[in-house]
């Protein structure tokens, strides 16, 4: 497998990592998952302008157009005669003697590499269980920073408890997101999910899904909902880049609409390759 190391493609086994790079050694970076579907990339535009928010947040200094990285992934995928699946990237402050100031000269370390993703069929007809969890995380969670400690933490007890997603509380009247996921609920027909602040990644999916609620006439409120809002929904579902939509069939020992995918959410997942011509997603949303 050829690899992106800054500007050039390499073989894997050369893709080299200093041991005081800082991001391995302090979380000091940032990253995306990137899905491309039958050679086509999936919003990519948004997701490097994601990027390019989560490094100037972060105070990184690399530029996203400057570094012509669009270009360079198409290569990647390209050299690697990828047809379906996604692109992993993570861009570290780069590497300097162990100290925790930023070095004065940043030179970012870029690593990009193509991803076997499948879609996640199963799970999307039966749907999943998954598990609260207190979120103990810190309050810059828009961006996508490589230290997912917490977040790695708190999928681990998911899983240890049969389930396969854990969905985070701030407080009981206040849930955020899953563990790498949003969390959207249905009430009275309506979907409602957290408002893209500093206590969530504002997902792309989640983004593309409010685009396409609005196409199909399907209203919604962004809104802070709580615990009991959750375990009472009428339809609960995450999403995120490699889960597209994923029903939510349990919270705890709730079963959420009879332990069925519901209606709003397979519409949602239905319609979900539509307006795939759309490269970019309106501002608005
Ligand atoms: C990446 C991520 C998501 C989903 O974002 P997408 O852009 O839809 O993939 C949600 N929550 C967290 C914590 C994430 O890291």
């Amino acid at each position: 497998m050829l690899v992106l190391k800054n500007e050039t493609l390499i073989n894997r086994n050369d893709a080299v990592i200093d041991i005081e790079d800082r991001g391995y050694q302090f979380g000091d970076g940032v990253y995306e998952v990137i899905r491309y579907y039958d050679g086509e990339w999936f919003l990519l535009d948004d997701h490097l302008e994601r990027l390019q928010y989560s490094l100037d947040e972060a105070e990184i200094d690399y530029n996203v157009q400057e570094e012509k990285l669009k270009a360079r992934l198409h290569d990647l995928m390209e050299q690697n005669q990828v047809q379906d699946g996604g692109v992993y990237l993570q861009v570290t402050r780069g590497f300097a003697p162990r100290n925790h100031p930023y070095p004065e000269h940043q030179q970012p370390t870029l690593i990009a590499y193509p991803l076997n993703l499948k879609r996640p069929t199963h799970d999307q007809t039966h749907g999943i269980h998954t598990i609260t969890a207190e979120d103990f995380r810190w309050l810059r969670c828009d961006i996508k920073s490589l230290n997912l400690l917490g977040n790695v933490m708190t999928k681990q007890k998911a899983i240890d408890t049969g389930a396969s997603e854990a969905i985070f509380y701030r407080d009981e009247s206040h849930v955020t997101e899953g563990s790498s996921t949003n969390v959207f609920i249905v009430k009275n027909g309506e979907l409602i999910t957290h408002p893209a602040d500093h206590y969530i990644l504002n997902g792309i999916t989640r983004r593309h899904l409010l685009y396409l609620a609005e196409r199909l006439d399907i209203p919604y409120r962004i809104e802070v909902f709580g615990l009991d809002a959750l375990k009472n929904a009428d339809e609960v579902f995450v999403s995120s880049t490699s889960a597209e939509i994923k029903p939510v069939i349990s919270v705890d020992d709730q079963i959420i609409s009879n332990g069925e995918p519901g209606p709003i959410t397979n519409t949602l997942l239905k319609n979900y390759f539509d307006h795939l011509s759309v490269t970019k997603l309106p501002n608005h949303i």
